[in-house]
């Protein structure tokens, strides 16, 4: 199988301006940012949607979660931020490598568009 566009990034084949990295997840800066703060958290596993996740990535979706708001704070944004995870084509989906958005640093309205 070929590697998605963030499995290159992950494994330094494309540039990323990478914020974190561990033994699960990279996070680079979006290239096109919808906000001061707009960080994609990326698991190094290439599970495609969210809704392609099953019981025994539990550990790994919590840890994205926990992680997204650790990287928020050590962005200056850790009491206002938003996570969002758009699932499928439909919802805006462009690139079937699960990952979190992570935006901060201007007012956020609900709901978003
Ligand atoms: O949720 P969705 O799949 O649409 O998000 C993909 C995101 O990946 C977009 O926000 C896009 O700007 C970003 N992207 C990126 N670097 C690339 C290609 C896409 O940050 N080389």
């Amino acid at each position: 199988m070929s590697k998605t566009l963030f499995e290159k990034i992950i494994d330094r084949e494309i540039p990323g301006d990478i914020v974190h990295e561990d033994a699960h997840c990279v996070a680079f800066r979006d290239i096109n940012p919808g906000a001061p703060m707009h960080i994609l958290l990326v698991p190094r596993k290439p599970i495609p949607r969210l809704c392609d996740a099953r019981a025994d990535d539990q550990a790994l979706l919590g840890h994205l979660m926990l992680t997204a708001a650790k990287i928020a704070a050590d962005q200056g944004h850790g009491e206002a931020f938003r996570l969002v995870v758009n699932n499928g084509a439909g919802a805006g989906q462009s690139v079937f490598h699960l990952h979190l958005h992570l935006l901060g640093g201007r007012p956020l309205k609900w709901p978003p568009g």
